[in-house]
């Protein structure tokens, strides 16, 4: 019998399981393709801050994400590399905004004297930022949990244990990014937007990552790069996944104009010398509307509802008195910054399952919930 039993082994499930495994509890996780095989396996994976000025979802950004590189460094420094980031202004970030905690400043020729291959960029440095190798890191974070590698069609509940194939657990987490929801919650509006990674050799030497609307990594150890970025929206009104993105016809028709994309835009900040693509990996991340991500207990929206039908005109019900799926909680919606949230929402998800904490209202699952009954129904 299991404590929690984690569905998805991306980044979110990957943490959650090692933060409770931490605590002492007794973890099982499982994937219908393998650990990181989603949208983590294809991320960059970029730890990069949130420039402008502060508000509460940037503020948000860059708390988790001082709370994850020190976690990263501690976890697998070896799948760590902490270096910074160089911002070049694009159309969501002007000089200004890129300037608002009075960065560093590269001139053109300034970055010419650090690499002879930059091209005529100039850009704001960023100290605290890193990359990451997400299947190593995904692979580390479960360390002594067990896997099973299932596609779980549905979830069977009686007499207060889940039983899931026969894999046995009182508590379920659901970690499934863009796939399709075992448990029913339409006030979670997931919507998928896709990506892309390359990884490729070069002679290039790139002092630190390179960021303008697509990211490029500083080289790693074996000298390979990464190159990444997710951007293109699935405009098909099925929203969510039930393959993966390697056989999904939208993607696969779409693949080499990507991967020439990409490398177009990198060569735009840097000359890529002798550049040998090794591989391209394909993802869709999944993000909700107010870009914050989801954490905590799943409510029961049927149930909810017909109990307090008043909640649609705008009442007020307190969150303890909504019903609940009994014993399933989620952690989701990690949008395009899944690596640097995972750990920081892992942490305080293991805290509300094992202490009681409260869940800050913004990423809370209540929210959502009160929103959409309140416009939607
Ligand atoms: C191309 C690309 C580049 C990115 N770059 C970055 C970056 O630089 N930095 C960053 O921080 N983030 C980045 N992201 C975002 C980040 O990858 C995601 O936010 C994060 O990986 C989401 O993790 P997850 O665990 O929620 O989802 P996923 O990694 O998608 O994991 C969900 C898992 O659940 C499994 N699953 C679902 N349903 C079932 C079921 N019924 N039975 C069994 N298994 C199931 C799936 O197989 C999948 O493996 C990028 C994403 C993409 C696609």
């Amino acid at each position: 019998m299991y404590d929690y039993l984690i569905i998805g082994a991306g980044a979110a499930g990957c943490a959650i399981a090692h933060f409770l495994k931490k605590e002492g509890k007794n973890i099982a996780i499982i994937d219908r393709d393998g650990v990181a095989s989603g949208a983590s396996g294809a991320a960059g994976a970029f730890l990069s801050p949130l420039a402008g000025k502060k508000n509460p979802y940037n503020s948000f950004v860059n708390d988790s994400l001082s709370f994850s590189l020190d976690f990263y460094k501690e976890v697998s420094s070896e799948s760590f590399i902490k270096k910074g980031v160089l911002r070049v202004a694009d159309d969501n970030f002007s000089k200004d905004r890129l300037n608002e905690l009075q960065n560093e400043y590269y001139s053109s020729d300034a970055l010419k004297t650090i690499c002879s291959d930059f091209k005529e960029i100039e850009g704001f440095f960023y100290a605290d930022a890193g990359h990451i190798n997400p299947a190593e890191i995904s692979a580390k974070m479960i360390e002594g949990c067990d896997f099973y590698k299932k596609d779980i069609i549905e979830l069977k509940y009686e007499n207060g244990v889940y039983d899931i194939h026969g894999i046995r657990a009182k508590n379920i987490i659901l970690t499934q990014g863009v796939n399709t929801p075992l448990v029913d919650a339409p006030y979670i509006e997931l919507s998928p937007i896709f990506g892309l990674r390359v990884d490729a050799k070069t002679s290039t030497k790139i002092p630190f990552n390179i960021h303008k609307s697509i990211s490029i990594s500083t080289n790693k150890k074996d000298n390979t790069i990464a190159i990444g970025a997710t951007q293109q929206r699935h405009d098909s009104k099925e929203m969510l996944c039930n393959t993966s993105c390697d056989k999904c016809s939208f993607y696969i028709d779409d693949e080499k104009t990507q991967v020439e994309y990409l490398l177009e835009k990198a060569n735009e900040l840097i000359a890529l010398r002798d550049l040998e693509v090794i591989k391209a990996y394909k993802g869709a991340r999944a993000s909700i509307k107010s870009y914050f991500p989801v954490v905590g207990a799943l409510i029961d929206f049927d149930a909810t509802l017909e109990k307090y039908p008043s909640i649609k005109n705008g009442t007020k019900i307190p969150k303890e008195s909504l019903l609940y799926h009994p014993n399933i909680y989620i952690l989701n919606a990690l949008g395009s910054r899944g690596f640097v949230f995972a750990p920081y929402l892992a942490n305080i998800l293991s805290q509300y399952l094992l202490e009681k904490t409260e869940i800050a209202d913004e990423i809370s699952t209540q929210k959502l919930f009160f929103k959409y009954a309140r416009k939607k129904v």
